[in-house]
């Protein structure tokens, strides 16, 4: 029997959709059958989030996060994923107070740079993952160096994530701007880009990007896939 994997998603569900698939599509590419874990997915309410970041509630933030991690051990879940780059900020603490294992997306992400062999990316992301430490830091533990695009560039990323992205709404228009900023971290010595927002991929489509992509949604999938089979 595999572990039972808990996805606390909604965060946005544009993403949640994403982990859902890619955990059962992944297993049918590597095992052939149906046989794949079972998922129990805790979708939140997202405004209250969004009004919590806006205000650096983080302190609310973390005890929603524990609350939300507690529903899922209750229905079952034997290790879960909190399904955004952003929450990551305060993993540490919603880890301590975690009756279950929780997969760091950070982690997984470094580790699956580190296995490239790249010391240098660009990380586009919400605000807070561009602009508060905890990514950089969570990285650089591994010996990755980030690169954030400039400011201007950054509110623009943040305001198409929340305002396109999140509502699914995919623009080429922003597409064309994101590629640009993609290129633009490549030219100041990015080896590879963090799509640092489980959102992006809806836009960019790393088959029309030449510089090594680093899907964090792809890649927290696949480890928590991982994890559940892993006996
Ligand atoms: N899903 C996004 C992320 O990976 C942003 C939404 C959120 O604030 O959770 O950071």
């Amino acid at each position: 029997m595999y572990k039972k994997i808990g996805i606390l998603g909604g965060l946005s569900p544009e993403s949640t959709v994403i982990y859902y698939l890619r955990i059962v599509r992944r297993y049918q590419e590597l095992f052939g059958d149906h046989s794949y874990p079972e998922i129990i997915i805790y979708s939140v309410s997202f405004q209250k989030f969004i009004d919590w970041m806006a205000k650096d509630g983080w302190d609310e933030i973390t005890e929603e996060l524990i609350r939300n991690i507690r529903n899922l051990a209750a229905a079952g879940a034997d290790f879960a994923l909190i399904a955004t780059n952003t929450m990551h900020l305060v993993f540490d603490r919603v880890e301590e107070s975690s009756p279950i294992p929780l997969i760091s997306i950070v982690d997984a992400t470094a580790e699956a740079i580190r296995k490239e062999k790249i010391n240098t990316v660009g990380l586009l992301g919400t605000a807070f993952t561009m602009e508060k430490a905890f990514y950089r830091e969570g990285l650089a533990k591994y010996g990755i160096e980030t690169l954030v695009p400039e400011k201007t560039d950054r509110d623009y990323i943040n305001r198409v994530i929340f305002e396109e992205l999140c509502r699914g709404i995919i623009r080429d228009e922003s597409r064309n701007s994101f590629e640009r900023i993609i290129r633009e971290l490549t030219e100041r010595g990015a080896e590879g880009i963090v799509l640092g927002c489980t959102e992006i991929p809806l836009l960019i489509d790393e088959k029309d990007i030449s510089t090594r992509i680093f899907d964090t949604a792809k890649i927290h999938a696949d480890k928590a896939l991982e994890f559940a089979v892993k006996t």
